[in-house]
C-alpha cells in the first residue's frame, strides 16, 4: 500500500477528500473548527513537499442541488486561517471554472472546492461523476474518516480512476487507534458504552465482548437493562422491545466473563428540565414520574475502581443528561477519571466528544475520534467502503 511518505509529491496535485462538515451557527460561521485543524498534517506535509493540494467535502444534506447554506464558502476563511495561506474557492465541484483552477495550480497552493452532495450523484456513487473528480489530482488521498463508511463516489468509487491513492494522516491515526481497541488492547479493558439507546449500540457489544474486560453501560440505555433485570425504572427511557436484547447481552457477558458495571444509583428528575425537581435513588426503585437523567454517586465511586485499573478504555455515549448542567455530573466525573488514567483511552462516536470538549478534557484523552457513524461500524467489526477502496 502506498503512504503519503513513500510518494514523491513535488509539483504533484493532490486531490484530498476531507470531511469539512463542520457546524456552523446562524450567521453561518464555522463554530467548531476540529475537523479543519484535523485535515491539516495532512495538507501541510503536502505543500512542504512540493505539492499543490484540492480539497473536497461535503457539508450538511443538500437535498436538491446548490443550498447557500451547506455551501463551502462559509468555511473558506477559517481554513485559510488555519493553513496560513489563502485558499482559492470555486462554486462548483466539476465543470469548467472548476477544471481550470485544479490545472492552474502551482506548488503551495491549496483550492478547495464546492460541496460534493449538491450533486445526487456524489451519495449515488455515480461512476461517471467520481471519473470527473478524478481529473483534478495526481494522486488521491482519502482523509475523510468521518464519511469512510459511506460508499460515495468521492470517498470510495474515486480511488478505482486513481494509479495512485493513499491515505491521508488522520484517516491513518483514527484506523490505529481503532485497531489499537479491537486488536491489540492491552488489559484489563473497560468499555463505557452509553447514550440514548441500546439499539443503535447493540452490535458494538456484540463486537467487542470478546476482547473486554468490564462493560460499563450508562446513560439512557442503562434503564432498559435494569428494567431486564426486573428493576423498576420510572419513567426513565427504555426500549421494550430490546429487553430480551438486554438479558442476552448480560448472559453472554457472564459466560464471556465479563464484569458488567450497571448504575447502581441515578439521579432522578420529575421532569426533563434542568430546572426539575430532582433527588438520588437506587436505579431498580425509580418510582412513576421519576425518570433516571444521570448516574448517582454509588455508581460514580464504582467507576473510579474500575477505570483506575484499566489499560485500555474505549468511551462512546454520556451516560447521562451531560448537556444540562442538573445531569452532567456523572459524564463529567468519569470523563476526568479517563482522562487522568495512564491507561490508552479511545473516545469517540458523537456525544461523549461534545462531552470531552465541554469539560475540556480533549488533551488528556489518548485519542478522541473524528468519525461518528464511521467509529461505531468500525467498532462493529465491519470493513468501511473508504478504507476497503485505498487498500484494494
Ligand atoms: P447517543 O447518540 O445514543 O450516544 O445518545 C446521546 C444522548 O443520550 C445525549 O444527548 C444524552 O443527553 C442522552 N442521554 C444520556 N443519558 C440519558 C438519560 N438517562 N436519559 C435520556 N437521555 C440520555
Amino acid at each position: 500500500m502506498q503512504t503519503l511518505e513513500s510518494f514523491d509529491f513535488e509539483n504533484k496535485r493532490a486531490l484530498i477528500r476531507v470531511d469539512f462538515n463542520v457546524p456552523l451557527n446562524e450567521k453561518l460561521e464555522v463554530t467548531d473548527d476540529t475537523r479543519i485543524i484535523a485535515a491539516l498534517p495532512t495538507i501541510n506535509y503536502i505543500l512542504d513537499n512540493g505539492g499543490s493540494v484540492v480539497l473536497i467535502s461535503h457539508l450538511g444534506r443538500p437535498k436538491n442541488g446548490p443550498e447557500h447554506k451547506f455551501s463551502l464558502s462559509h468555511i473558506g476563511q477559517t481554513l485559510s486561517d488555519a493553513v496560513g495561506t489563502d485558499v482559492e474557492f470555486v462554486d462548483d465541484c466539476i465543470g469548467k471554472e472548476a477544471f481550470a483552477a485544479s490545472s492552474a495550480l502551482s506548488p503551495g497552493e491549496v483550492l478547495l472546492l464546492e460541496n460534493l452532495r449538491f450533486y445526487k450523484e456524489e451519495t449515488e456513487g455515480d461512476d461517471g461523476f467520481a471519473r470527473q473528480l478524478a481529473q483534478h489530482g495526481d494522486v488521491y488521498i482519502n482523509d475523510a474518516f468521518g464519511t469512510a463508511h459511506r460508499a460515495h463516489a468521492s470517498t470510495t468509487i474515486i480511488a478505482q480512476f486513481m494509479a495512485d491513492k493513499m491515505f491521508g494522516k488522520l484517516m491513518m491515526e483514527e484506523v490505529k487507534s481503532g485497531n489499537k481497541v479491537l486488536e491489540s488492547a492491552q488489559h484489563p479493558y473497560t468499555a463505557i458504552i452509553g447514550g440514548a439507546k441500546v439499539s443503535s449500540k447493540i452490535s458494538v457489544i456484540t463486537n467487542i465482548l470478546d476482547k473486554i474486560d468490564n462493560l460499563i453501560i450508562g446513560g439512557g440505555m442503562a434503564y432498559t437493562f435494569i428494567k431486564a433485570t426486573g428493576g423498576q425504572i420510572g419513567s426513565s427511557l427504555v426500549e421494550e422491545d430490546h429487553l430480551d436484547t438486554a438479558r442476552n447481552i448480560l448472559s453472554e457477558a457472564k459466560s464471556k466473563g465479563v464484569r458488567v458495571v450497571l448504575p447502581e444509583d441515578s439521579v432522578v428528575a420529575s421532569d426533563f428540565d434542568n430546572d426539575a425537581e430532582k433527588k438520588i435513588v437506587s436505579s431498580d426503585q425509580i418510582e412513576d414520574g421519576w425518570m433516571g437523567l444521570d448516574v448517582g454517586p454509588l455508581a460514580t465511586t464504582a467507576y473510579e475502581d474500575v477505570i483506575a485499573k484499566s489499560k485500555t478504555i474505549l468511551w462512546n455515549g454520556p451516560v447521562g443528561v451531560f448537556e444540562m448542567s442538573s445531569f452532567a455530573e456523572g459524564t463529567k466525573a468519569l470523563g476526568q477519571m479517563i482522562a487522568s488514567s495512564p491507561g490508552y483511552s479511545l473516545v469517540g462516536g458523537g456525544d461523549s466528544v461534545a462531552a470531552v470538549k465541554k469539560f475540556g478534557l480533549e488533551k488528556s484523552m489518548s485519542y478522541v475520534s473524528t468519525g461518528g457513524g464511521a467509529l461505531l461500524e468500525l467498532l462493529e467489526g465491519k470493513t468501511l467502503p473508504g478504507i476497503a477502496a485505498i487498500q484494494e
